[in-house]
């Protein structure tokens, strides 16, 4: 079926924003010699793909057209022999990219197809395009108001909202940064942008709450600049870092560097603390520490809060791969071995987690191996990111008794997640979260663990190096930092404690919660 839709080298080229269909790491770059920046996007966006799996898209302008290439699964390998069509096809100093996984929307190949980012949108001469890393909880609110201008175009994908919001907001104001103000106090969510105007300015910038990464660098040649969501795509270009974005900040570049504009006053940032147990890369960068020390120190805090589990145990294992850097942590606190005895197989990339249902065992199944004579007989300490569904730990806890484990302590870093996420990690019901309404000791019982050590909320808090107040711990707390997104967590948790079956992603579906 994809075959039918797509050929492997699928190019969707548009002539103008127009004909363009619209399309969550993102990155993006401006040079400002008028050399093209298509590598760079390319390495940025394949340096993220852990963000997500499901689509890639470039989109580069050279002062007249966008060019947008967009496909289905990973960014591509390219040919050496297919470097220079690849400069003719995607021409432009300016130039942004997205890898996507959907938490919006369908999930059948076509939708997915046409959900891929970057979007592009035009009204009265102005036209935009923009990458978006996020997720929005007020789209109906927000499809009123736009499909009066955009009426005939189909809405795919959360990114067209924010581009028409902003598009129409611009239109009315002329004005990039007002714009920008109405879009961050109207919009409720996380949105990190990076995108181009029609008048070739570079900009991006954050909601509010900061929810999502997006930082800023240039190359050293003081020309090219670039935005990206995790600092391992600066790093793999060569680009230095020069910050993070703030919440409610809007950033343009010039040849003089950036501009760093705070649009939003006094905001409450919210970063989400899931970045640090799973999603970001180890070797990317939060407030200048590297992602694998937080993970490391998230693993000692597990030791110093359960004494008592690690003195019954013999080794330590991890779940590959975020659960190698807790491990790490686990053993130099407890000083037990830490056994490589769970190993992971290299190219069978899929992420369990962002599978649908059918396809999570048994891509689990395949993926992890586990050294039967190095567990036989012995009480491991297992390390894993976090526990949502349950399923696929179940499995892997499973090939370890089947390998002759004597006892199964599972030392997991982020808290129990009771509660869906509204902002862009696709969790988002109560019915698949095992912790949901569970208690971990029942939760050990189903996945077939002798217990489930969960690292405290307080531990993680400090581990990262903010504050309560600064992180978003909506999921592992109730407390989300929006307004409708904790009005609409509430009513559904209400009605699913009391048997009520969800019908799909609340956001998605919440009948009762005012949206407009
Ligand atoms: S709800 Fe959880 S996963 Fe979602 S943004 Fe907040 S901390 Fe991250």
């Amino acid at each position: 079926m994809y075959q039918k839709l797509i050929n492997p080298f699928f190019l969707y080229f548009s002539p103008s924003e127009e004909g363009i269909k619209i399309g969550c790491g993102i990155f993006g770059a401006i040079n400002f010699e008028n050399k093209p920046v298509f590598p760079y996007v390319y390495w940025g966006l394949r340096a993220q793909n852990h963000r997500g799996h499901q689509s890639h898209g470039f989109l580069t302008y050279n002062g007249e057209k966008f060019y947008v290439y967009k496909n289905l699964d990973l960014v591509p390998k390219l040919r050496s022999s297919a470097i220079q069509e690849w400069f003719g096809r995607m021409p432009g100093s300016i130039g942004v990219g997205n890898v996507r996984y959907t938490t919006s929307g369908k999930c059948d190949d076509a939708s997915l197809l046409e959900g891929t980012q970057p979007v592009t949108a035009s009204i009265d001469g102005l036209k935009l395009a923009l990458s978006f890393n996020g997720n929005i909880v007020n789209t109906h609110q927000l499809r009123k108001e736009t499909d009066t201008r955009f009426a005939d175009l189909p809405y795919t994908c959360d990114s067209d909202l924010v581009c028409r919001k902003l598009l129409l907001e611009l239109n009315r104001r002329k004005d990039l940064t007002s714009a920008v103000n109405e879009c961050m106090r109207n919009i409720d969510g996380a949105f990190s942008v990076a995108g181009i105007t029609g008048d070739g300015d570079f900009f991006a910038f954050k909601d509010q709450h900061g929810i999502k990464p997006l930082c800023a660098g240039h190359l050293p040649d003081e020309a090219t600049y670039a935005l990206s969501s995790e600092t391992v795509s600066l790093d793999m270009n060569g680009f230095e870092r020069d910050f993070e974005l703030e919440p409610g900040e809007l950033v343009t570049v010039s040849k003089e560097g950036f501009k760093r504009e705070k649009v939003i006053k006094n905001p409450r940032k919210a970063f989400c603390a899931f970045e640090y147990a799973y999603f970001a890369r180890p070797d990317s960068r939060f407030d200048g520490k590297y992602v694998y020390e937080i993970r490391e120190e998230f693993g000692r805090n597990i030791v110093r809060e359960y004494p008592d589990i690690v003195k019954d145990s013999d080794i330590i294992l991890s779940v590959p791969e975020t659960g190698d850097d807790p491990a790490m942590g686990v053993h130099e606190e407890s000083g037990l071995r830490w056994e490589r005895a769970s190993r992971r197989h290299r190219y069978v990339t899929e992420r369990a987690f962002i599978l649908l249902n059918r396809e999570r065992c048994s891509t689990i199944d395949r993926k992890i191996n586990i050294l039967g004579s190095k567990v036989d007989g012995k009480r491991l300490i297992v390390t894993e990111d976090s526990i949502v569904r349950g399923d696929t730990t179940k499995v892997t806890i499973g090939k370890m008794r089947s390998a002759g484990a004597k006892k199964v302590y599972m030392f997991v870093t982020f808290p129990r997640i009771i509660g869906p996420c509204f902002y862009g990690i696709d969790m988002a019901t109560y019915g698949q979260l095992i912790g949901s309404n569970h208690s971990a000791e029942e939760i050990a019982k189903i996945i077939g663990a002798d217990a489930v050590c969960y690292q405290s909320i307080d531990g993680l808090v400090r581990a990262t190096g903010q504050t309560r107040d600064q992180l978003c711990l909506a999921c592992i707390t109730g407390k989300y930092p929006t307004p409708l997104a904790q009005k609409m967590a509430d009513e559904m948790k209400e009605k699913f404690l009391k048997g009520y079956e969800e019908k799909g992603r609340i956001y998605e579906t919440c009948e009762t919660s005012p949206q407009t």
